[in-house]
């Protein structure tokens, strides 16, 4: 059976919330972007929002505590009983650790996680055009590069961590949307 508790890693522009909407098409099951959450509290002047906003103009990462608390409110919705594609969450250790305990206090687990790797120079290239195409306010090359170190630093030790718990299936972000997609479905039937 497919798995349907996924988390997509991967540094900015490496197509995560591309592929988890291929992805939720395909299963059926929710995708949780704690970007696309946060980018609707800061529309909506929410509290989370005001206490976001400022972290994601400078492309930093939004603190933890605040961060866990969204991606608790919405994991612990029914709808995600089913299965879900989480997406830029979790970014550093201790939100990975929070996820595990708050999956096990639900009495779920991760099924997968798929790592999408590129290269530094075609993320930059991308990222690049969607500040033209969506105008996002952290696209600009400051910022770009700033979440590119961001990512390195703080997220990218994940892949180790979930390597360790054989959950991880590393994949080739480079090429086409659906090229990549469809790595991850072998990745996913392996
Ligand atoms: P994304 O759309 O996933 O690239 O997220 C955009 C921005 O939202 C990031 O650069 C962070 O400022 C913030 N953000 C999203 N998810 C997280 C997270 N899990 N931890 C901390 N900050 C986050």
């Amino acid at each position: 059976m497919t798995p349907r508790r996924l988390l997509l890693l991967g540094p900015p522009g490496a197509g995560k919330g591309t592929q988890a909407q291929r992805l939720v098409a395909k299963l059926g099951v929710p995708q949780v972007s704690t970007g696309d959450m946060l980018r609707a509290a800061v529309v909506s002047r929410t509290p989370v929002g005001q206490q976001a906003q400022a972290y994601m103009d400078r492309g930093e990462l939004v603190p933890d505590a605040v961060v866990i608390g969204v991606a608790e409110e919405r994991l612990s919705r029914p709808d995600t009983a089913a299965g879900f594609v989480l997406d830029g969450f979790p970014r550093t250790a201790a939100q990975a650790r929070a996820l595990d305990a708050l999956l096990q206090k639900l009495g779920r687990s991760l099924e997968r996680v798929l790592s999408i790797h590129v290269d530094d120079d075609v993320l930059v290239e991308r990222l690049v055009r969607r500040s033209q195409v969506e105008g996002r306010s952290d696209d600009t090359p400051e910022t770009v590069r700033r979440r590119m170190r961001v990512y390195r630093e703080q997220t990218a030790p994940l892949i180790d961590y979930y390597r360790l718990q054989s959950l991880l299936a590393e994949v080739d972000g480079r090429g086409s949307v659906e090229e990549v997609e469809r790595r991850i479905q072998e990745a996913l039937a392996a």
